[in-house]
């Protein structure tokens, strides 16, 4: 992996190298289409039928065949055709049928006219406008073709997938078992919510916002909470996550000076490797093996752990889950406001853009310490900045990256 000449590894090859080592690694089950909400699904899958599965009425009005009004003659009602009653007496010539929207058009529709260009007097029917062939009539197969592939294996199952599914009759799903993934936090001065503080402790905060993003990707979570810097405890929760987890993410512990400590006992642990990443805030960070689970070692300062869990962890998570994952889109905004920053690493600020007069616009949320909290919970998007650029002038080009679905 190619750490450059300043020691630090770009984030896409940081990204590339730990890819290029995980597979999936989740089983597939079968599962009722409600309870697999928010799976990923283990196959493609096909369209066991064509939706809609019988030409129909998109309207409420009468289907005529045009030969029937060539003559520009009053048609007579033959009958009438609901969603679900299909039309199946005669239709003799001169004829139209009462057709309502959703209703399977009688053979030998050419088209259906709505009610509102027609006028009525008993069950003589005149048509104020000459329809074109085929028109408000929903053809089958219109919308998915049997056999068609509809949704490809990865995909995660939302609100968006769950009614196509029903409308094709599927009643259960192949999906993968949840990946499961193991949590802690490391630091003395760490503790629990809800116990008073004393002096030179804090709250641990990383192990909720690690939890959170968890939850939204579908995972397991196995949250083993604190562990002192004790080897004894440490050692003993790397083994515990190890037996039980796919994967483990801890926060704190693999900068300098902690480095040492997490390193060696990881290093007789497994293969891990330490490094610098070349991206602001986030710097140090951890990858590699135990012996059964994956290991992410995210940095202890809170906006750090979460940056680095959104920008590498989740679409290697994703990876291990068998979930295909698209990153957020990217977009141009201008810089409302100057933007702080020294060439050499890649910079996420945190912005907030809105909409202005001429586009887009991105502000800062103020300081971009890593240790400030409400620089990320006030911010909608990233300010990506690249390495390479030095300060930002109010009125220059930036590239944003909206929050999407961990952070939202
Ligand atoms: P570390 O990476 O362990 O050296 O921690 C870097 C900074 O992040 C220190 O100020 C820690 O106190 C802080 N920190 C580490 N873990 C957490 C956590 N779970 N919640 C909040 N802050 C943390
Ligand atoms: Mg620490």
């Amino acid at each position: 992996m190619g750490f450059d000449t300043s020691g630090l590894l770009p984030l896409s090859d940081a990204l590339q190298g730990m890819l290029a080592q995980l597979d999936g690694c989740c089983d597939s089950e079968q599962l009722p289409l409600p309870e697999a909400l928010g799976r990923v699904l283990a196959m493609d899958i096909a369209s066991p039928l064509s939706v809609p599965p019988f030409d129909n009425s998109a309207m409420d009005g009468y289907a005529v065949r045009l030969a029937d009004l060539a003559g520009g003659a009053p048609l007579i009602m033959a009958g009438k055709a609901f969603a679900g009653q299909p039309y199946q007496g005669e239709w003799p010539a001169g004829h139209c049928v009462r057709i309502m929207t959703g209703a399977p058009v009688p053979a030998g529709t050419d088209a259906v006219v709505m009610q509102e260009e027609t006028q009525a007097d008993g069950d003589r029917i005149t048509f104020l406008t000459t329809p074109v062939p085929g028109q408000n009539i929903r053809r089958r197969g219109e919308d998915i073709r049997e056999g068609a592939s509809v949704l490809a294996a990865g995909t995660r199952l939302t609100a968006r997938e769950m009614p196509l599914l029903a409308s094709l009759g599927i009643a259960t799903v192949p999906v993968r078992r949840p990946l499961k993934v193991a949590i802690f936090s490391t630091g003395d001065e760490l503790k629990p919510i809800g116990t008073p503080l004393a002096h030179g402790d804090i709250y641990d905060s990383n192990r909720y916002g690690v939890r959170a993003m968890l939850d939204r990707m579908g995972c397991d979570c196995l949250d083993l909470g604190i562990i002192p810097d004790d080897p004894a405890q440490l050692r003993a929760a790397f083994q515990k996550a190890d037996r039980e987890a796919d994967a483990l993410i801890t926060t704190g512990g693999v900068s300098v000076g902690e480095a040492d400590f997490t390193k060696q006992l990881l290093e007789e642990l497994g293969e891990i490797g330490f490094w610098k990443l070349a991206i602001k805030p986030g710097k140090p960070f951890a990858f590699g093996r135990l012996p059964h689970a994956w290991f992410f070692g995210l940095p202890g300062n809170p906006v750090s752990a979460m940056v680095t869990f959104d920008q590498l962890v989740q679409p290697a998570l994703a990876k291990l889950a068998g979930q295909r994952f698209e990153r957020s889109l990217q977009l141009p905004a201008m810089a409302a406001e100057p933007l702080k920053k020294a060439p050499g690493r890649l910079d996420f600020q945190r912005g907030i853009l809105t909409q202005g007069q001429n586009g887009l616009e991105v502000r800062s949320t103020g300081s971009q310490d890593s240790a400030v909290f409400s620089s990320l919970s006030r911010a909608n998007c990233y300010i990506v900045l690249e390495r390479e650029r030095g300060r930002i002038a109010a009125g220059e080009t930036v590239t944003v990256e909206p929050f999407g679905g961990l952070l939202l």
